[in-house]
């Protein structure tokens, strides 16, 4: 096993580097999921589009670089490791656009993907509904063939809705076939939000932020030119879209090492050498981090040999929810009664990014399936153990 980087992919992350250095933000934006930090959050997606930063891995007549999977995780160690802003495009750019690449016509790329890298397009995901989350078969919400018109009409109800508010597009499930089987009978649908009778309701978080919303269809013509992956094959499309977000692209292992680095220095400034146990939650985050790193770079060797994680993305995504949990609860408990000010109050340590990254982190483990379901899918697809 050689765990080194060729002499280009070492220019390649020198190149990151000296970009980030010279452009990351001095103060850290504010959050992402309140409007006016996704408007500054926004601003700064634009920037790295302007470089060719924003998609690195895609190819360079859609707004990359042709990156390498090996670059990509470069650039991603390199993005988190400078404290670089949270990426408020993520899910048009790791979970649609892989989808796009595999499914969608050359005419849906074209028209979609360089206006999604410059964040022209933002897309939200449409998929949960208030009675079908980890059931995702479940779904109600229908379209309707209208010949006359050539396209569907789209009526229900979605839920969960991440930045949903603050986006102009949506990705989606839909029932095309109500006497298929719950598998079949699904087609994925690309749906701008202005289209009329598509009604767009912020809801606020728990944090305070708005980030979710609703989205309510009545009768809301979709054309078929926004079918992707052919009518009544949405549960395959979906499926790659899963994929996805549970694997390689949304959570790589960058961000995880750059909070494992962040916790150490944490642990220099504010860790009681006489307290063992904090001093041990400490490093087994680290170590964490860098089995989830070594474990990725075992993925990205399969797939560059024209493998697929498939299933097992299952278990990356029970590892860095879970790691992400324990990671925070180590800071707060180094903190103490610190961990609880508010970012504004004079006392606040790092802003009191740790309380906020440690509420977010607990939504790890439900969103991009929960890990309940990850470990029935383990328990099935890897281990081929009974459904009963
Ligand atoms: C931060 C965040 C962002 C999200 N963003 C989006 C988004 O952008 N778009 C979108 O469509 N959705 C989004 N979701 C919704 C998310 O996908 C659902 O919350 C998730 O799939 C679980 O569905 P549910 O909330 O309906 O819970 P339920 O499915 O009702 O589950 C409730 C509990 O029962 C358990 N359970 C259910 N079925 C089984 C089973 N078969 N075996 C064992 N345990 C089971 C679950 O694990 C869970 O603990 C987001 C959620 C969060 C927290």
């Amino acid at each position: 096993m050689d765990l080194t980087f060729s002499p280009a992919e070492e220019a390649f992350r020198e190149e990151c580097r000296t970009w980030l250095a010279e452009h990351v933000p001095a103060e850290p934006l504010p959050s992402g999921d309140t409007r006016e930090g996704f408007a500054l959050h926004l601003e700064w997606e634009r920037k790295l589009f302007d470089a060719r930063w924003s998609v690195v891995s895609w190819p360079v007549e859609f707004g990359g670089r042709d990156a390498s999977l090996w670059e990509w995780l470069i650039f991603e160690e390199e993005y988190y490791g400078a404290g670089a802003p949270q990426r408020v495009t993520q899910n048009g750019i790791f979970l649609l656009a892989p989808t796009l690449f595999e499914f969608g016509t050359q005419e849906q790329r074209d028209r979609f993907l360089p206006r999604m890298a410059a964040a022209d397009d933002l897309w939200c995901q449409g998929w949960s509904e208030p009675d079908a989350g980890s059931d995702l078969a479940g779904i109600k919400s229908r379209a309707v063939r209208d010949d006359a018109a050539g396209g569907w009409r789209i009526t229900g109800q979605k839920t969960w809705t991440t930045r949903g508010a603050f986006c102009n597009w949506l990705f989606g499930l839909f029932r095309t076939d109500p006497e298929a089987e719950r598998h079949h009978g699904m087609t994925y649908f690309l749906v701008p939000l202005d289209t009329e009778g598509v009604t767009v309701r912020g809801v606020g978080r728990l944090d305070g932020d708005e980030g979710f919303a609703e989205v309510f269809f009545e009768d809301a013509f979709v054309p078929d030119d926004l079918v992707l992956g052919g009518v009544n094959e949405g549960w395959r499309v979906a499926m790659a879209t899963t994929s996805s977000e549970r694997g390689l692209t949304l959570r790589s292992p960058g961000r995880f090492t750059a909070s494992a680095a962040r916790l150490i220095d944490l642990y220099r400034r504010r860790g009681d050498a006489a307290n063992p146990t904090s001093r041990e939650a400490v490093i087994q985050a680290w170590m964490d981090a860098e089995a989830y790193r070594l474990y990725t770079l075992a993925d990205v060797t399969e797939v560059v040999e024209g493998g697929s994680p498939g299933a097992r993305s299952s278990l990356n995504k029970i590892w860095w929810s879970e790691l992400d949990v324990r990671m925070h609860e180590a800071a707060l408990g180094l903190l103490g009664p610190y961990g609880e000010l508010a970012g504004e109050a004079h006392a606040a340590v790092d802003g009191g990014s740790w309380m906020k990254g440690y509420q977010f982190s607990l939504s790890g483990p439900i969103y991009a399936g929960t890990n309940e379901i990850q470990r029935n899918v383990i328990a099935e697809r890897v281990l081929g153990l009974p459904r009963k």
